[in-house]
C-alpha cells in the first residue's frame, strides 16, 4: 500500500477498499465488521447501527445541502439494512469565522429530513478549529434503527435473484461537479439526495422477498455490483442499454469523459429482490416519485465468478470493473 494517504483511498472504490482491509479491518477484525453491509447488525439482529462523515464542496448545491446529506446519508444505510431510522448523533466540526446563518440554514435542513425519516436527534458534539484547520464545516452522523425486516444480507445473493435499480443514475456526482466547476448546463440537473425510508418500508409491507440493498453512494452502481459480486460469489450480468440515465448526466459524461456507472448517488439504491416478485416490487417503486422509473438491470449467473459483465445492445461484452483513482474528492 501506498507510503501515504492518497485522495483515491477515499473514492468508495478499490484503493478505500484496501485502505480498509488492511489497516481498520486488520485492527478491528470481528465477526459483524466483516460483513461489510451498509450498517452493522447488532442486538440480536434486532439493530442496525451506521456511521458516515460528510465534507461534501460546496456546502450548498442543486438538489440538497450538506445537512440534508447528513441525515440521508445515515439514514439511507439503515433503510438498507431493512431498518427504520430512529436514533441520531451529529457532530460538527466548524471552522472559526463560519457563517453563524450558513450553521442555522444547514441545521434546519437536518431538521426537515429527520421528519421525513422519523428520527430524532439525541447526542451531539461541537467542536470549532482554527481558520484553515477544516474547510467551513465537516458533519458525522451515526445512527440506530430498528430492523423490520430480518435477515437482508449483501453475502447471500444467488441466482434466484434479479437486481433493480431504483431510479435514474449518477445525478449527484454529475450535479456537484456542475456545481463546483460552474458549468451551467442551463438545465434542471439536481442530486438525487434524498431519503430512501419510505421505499423501503413500502416495500417490506408489500412483503417483498428483498436479498440485498445498497445505496449508490461514492463509486456509483459499478462499486455496488462489483462489492456484491465478491460478496455472495456470484457473477452479475448487466443489460447495459437498461440503466437509466438523464440526458443531462448523460451531457457531463460526455463533456467529461465519466461513466454514470461510476458517479455516486444520495438517493439511488441497488436491490436484489427474488425473481418472482420482480414486478410486484416494481409497481412499489413506482408509486414514488423519486423511484418512478425503477427498472431491472442485471441478473445473476455463475458465469464469471466475483464478476460483474457489462452486455452492450450490440450484443458485445466487457468487464464492469469497480472504479478506481478518483473522480471527484469531497463528493459527500
Ligand atoms: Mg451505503
Amino acid at each position: 500500500m501506498n507510503k501515504h494517504i492518497t485522495l483515491a483511498m477515499g473514492n468508495g472504490g478499490e484503493e478505500n477498499n484496501e485502505l480498509i482491509h488492511k489497516v481498520f479491518y486488520k485492527a478491528f477484525k470481528n465477526e459483524i465488521l466483516e460483513k461489510s453491509e451498509d450498517a452493522a447488525v447488532i442486538h440480536g439482529g434486532e439493530l442496525a447501527f451506521s456511521t458516515d462523515s460528510f465534507t461534501v464542496s460546496p456546502l450548498f448545491f442543486p438538489g440538497g445541502d450538506i445537512g440534508k446529506l447528513a441525515i440521508c446519508g445515515t439514514c439511507n444505510d439503515l433503510a438498507m439494512m431493512g431498518a427504520k431510522p430512529k436514533y441520531l448523533t451529529c457532530s460538527v466540526i466548524i471552522e472559526e469565522g463560519f457563517p453563524t446563518r450558513e450553521l442555522e440554514k444547514i441545521v434546519r435542513s437536518m431538521k426537515k429530513e429527520l421528519k421525513n425519516n422519523g428520527a430524532i436527534v439525541v447526542s451531539g458534539d461541537t467542536k470549532v478549529v482554527p481558520r484553515g484547520s477544516v474547510d467551513k464545516i465537516f458533519i458525522n452522523t451515526t445512527g440506530i434503527g430498528e430492523i423490520q425486516k430480518k435477515g437482508i444480507s449483501s453475502n447471500s445473493i444467488s441466482e434466484d435473484d434479479v437486481i433493480l435499480v431504483s431510479r435514474d443514475i449518477g445525478r449527484h456526482g454529475a450535479a456537484i461537479f456542475a456545481a463546483r466547476e460552474g458549468i451551467d448546463l442551463s438545465t434542471s440537473l439536481k442530486s438525487d439526495c434524498a431519503s430512501l425510508t419510505l421505499q423501503v418500508q413500502a416495500l417490506i409491507d408489500a412483503d417483498i422477498n428483498i436479498t440485498a440493498l445498497r445505496d449508490a453512494t461514492r463509486g456509483g452502481v459499478s462499486a455496488v455490483l462489483n462489492e456484491w459480486a465478491k460478496q455472495s460469489n456470484i457473477c452479475i450480468e448487466v443489460q447495459e442499454d437498461s440503466i437509466p440515465v438523464s440526458q443531462e448526466v448523460y451531457g457531463i459524461c460526455e463533456i467529461l469523459g465519466f461513466e454514470a456507472v461510476n458517479l455516486a448517488n444520495e438517493g439511488t439504491f441497488v436491490l436484489a429482490i427474488k425473481k418472482e416478485d420482480e414486478v410486484k416490487a416494481l409497481e412499489v417503486l413506482h408509486r414514488f416519485e423519486n423511484s418512478s422509473n425503477a427498472v431491472k438491470i442485471a441478473v445473476v449467473t455463475q458465469q464469471y465468478k466475483k464478476r460483474v459483465v457489462l452486455l452492450s445492445s450490440y450484443g458485445t461484452k466487457r468487464f464492469l470493473e469497480t472504479p478506481t483513482g478518483e473522480l471527484l474528492p469531497r463528493i459527500c
